[in-house]
């Protein structure tokens, strides 16, 4: 089969292109730690990498979206080419010179092909394909967009591509945690121009085939069985995103505006990512310690994301040092309550400073002062807030470690002589956490 023409590539831009998206805005934060996506060529950057179903399900499962996850899938058609002049890598390469040619900085992120699945802009960057159907990082959102080869105004898609869009959509929906029928949008959505993803193809179909997908392949006991316990480590793949933590802590009545949870849970996704850290877990915690973000101890201005230096100490005489510096900026150590009496306890000028603290102490419990030069930033942010005896230090894996009465370093010791432990005792500490995690995912399900 020859090479295509550009010409006859997919003109999925037509009478309502799309804007590319500000320089600064089409690649997000920082580079995950443990995973690495491969490598993209040529411009707009492509991975031009075909996977076929197993390799799709893992690497969909390991990605790592950094800061911002994506929150909807648009569904496309390419029209052209049609699935007759698919010819994998060569069509892959003259759609990207189409792109190329109309100066886009990055396009639609899957193609599902009669061959494979096609991976062009990575899943961790915003992607031109549906015009305000993309998102941006500045609008807090954005989408995949997923191209199925072949014209499906007549037809409905079938074999090899179907199967292959099926295993991308159910996939991203587990990884995410966002059930179908939220996930799922079309390009026509978007735009009256278009019949895309191509008139034969009904929301309804498409809900109703990823879902009988994800009921045969998800073995039952599997599907039962909660996916966090107390044994979860604190260094897994998150299964939420920012936004649905921000919609869970709203539902129960967090005292913030919905505006000001999203700031504060995508916080929690970017620090934590940079640390190597669960988001879920982190949120979980914080979900936990302030009580929903209700606690007095998390309201402005003191910000307290996890107890953080709450000792429990109340003085009626304002002590005569209430700041401290902690990575060159002040902190508060003692709080004055309504009553007028003085609590001791940290407080953050902003929520950025408080979920550094909260996720540097958190890596200190788990790795000390870390690998990378961005891990170790944040573990001596947190000691300069609150000191951390050096034997807590890398005493934790799974959350239940997080409980003094479990951790590692306390075994044997006499209770006056533990050093280690984000709570005492802290018997159902871990699993508390897992069943809040839990509870966070089954809420967005
Ligand atoms: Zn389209």
């Amino acid at each position: 089969m020859q090479t295509p023409d550009d010409e006859l590539l997919h003109p999925d831009d037509g009478p309502n292109p799309p804007q590319p998206p500000a320089a600064s805005d089409d690649v997000l934060g920082a580079a995950p730690l443990t995973f690495r996506d491969f490598p993209t060529e040529g411009t707009p950057p492509f991975i031009n990498k075909r996977l076929d179903l197993a390799g799709w399900e893992s690497y969909c499962a390991a990605y790592q979206f950094g800061p911002l996850a994506p929150s909807r899938v648009v569904l496309h058609h390419t029209l052209v080419p049609r699935l007759d002049q698919w010819a994998g890598l060569a069509t892959m390469r003259g759609m990207q010179r189409y792109y190329a040619g109309k100066g886009w900085t990055s396009g639609p992120h899957i193609y599902t092909g009669p061959d494979g699945i096609w991976l062009a802009t990575p899943m961790s960057r915003v992607g031109i394909h549906a015009g305000v159907g993309n998102g941006s990082v500045r609008q807090g959102w954005y989408s995949i967009g997923l191209e199925m080869v072949g014209d499906y105004d007549q037809t409905k898609p079938a074999g090899e591509v179907w199967r292959n869009t099926l295993a991308v959509l159910a996939g991203l929906s587990q990884r995410l945690g966002i059930p179908i029928r939220r996930l799922l949008a079309f390009h026509r959505d978007y735009t009256t121009q278009k019949s895309c993803p191509g008139r034969a193809v009904t929301k309804e179909w498409v809900w109703s085939e990823v879902e009988a997908r994800q009921r045969t392949i998800v073995n039952p006991p599997t599907a039962r069985r909660a996916p966090y316990d107390e044994l979860s480590p604190l260094d897994g793949i998150a299964r939420l995103s920012p936004e649905w933590v921000a919609a869970y802590l709203e539902r129960r009545g967090a005292a913030y505006a919905p505006y000001d949870l999203g700031i504060i849970t995508r916080a929690i996704w970017a620090q934590a990512t940079e640390a190597g850290l669960n988001p879920d877990l982190v949120a979980a915690q914080l979900a936990h310690e302030t009580g929903n973000l209700t606690s007095w101890w998390s309201q402005r201005p003191r910000r307290n994301p996890a107890g953080i230096g709450v000792t429990g100490q109340v003085i009626r005489q304002r002590p005569t040092s209430i700041t401290r510096q902690a990575g060159g900026d002040t902190i508060t150590t003692w709080a004055q309550q309504a009553d007028g009496t003085w609590a001791e306890g940290i407080s953050f000028p902003t929520w950025e400073h408080a979920v550094r603290a909260h996720v540097g102490r958190l890596l200190l419990y788990t790795v000390g002062l870390g690998a990378t030069r961005a891990q170790q930033a944040l573990a001596a942010y947190a000691l300069e807030v609150r000191p951390l005896p050096r034997a807590a230090w890398e005493s934790v894996t799974t959350l239940k470690a997080l409980g003094a009465i479990h951790n590692p370093a306390n075994l044997g010791k006499p209770r006056e002589q533990w050093t280690s432990g984000w709570a005492w005792p802290g018997d159902r500490y871990g699993a508390h956490l897992a069943e809040i995690a839990n509870a966070m995912l089954e809420a967005a399900l």
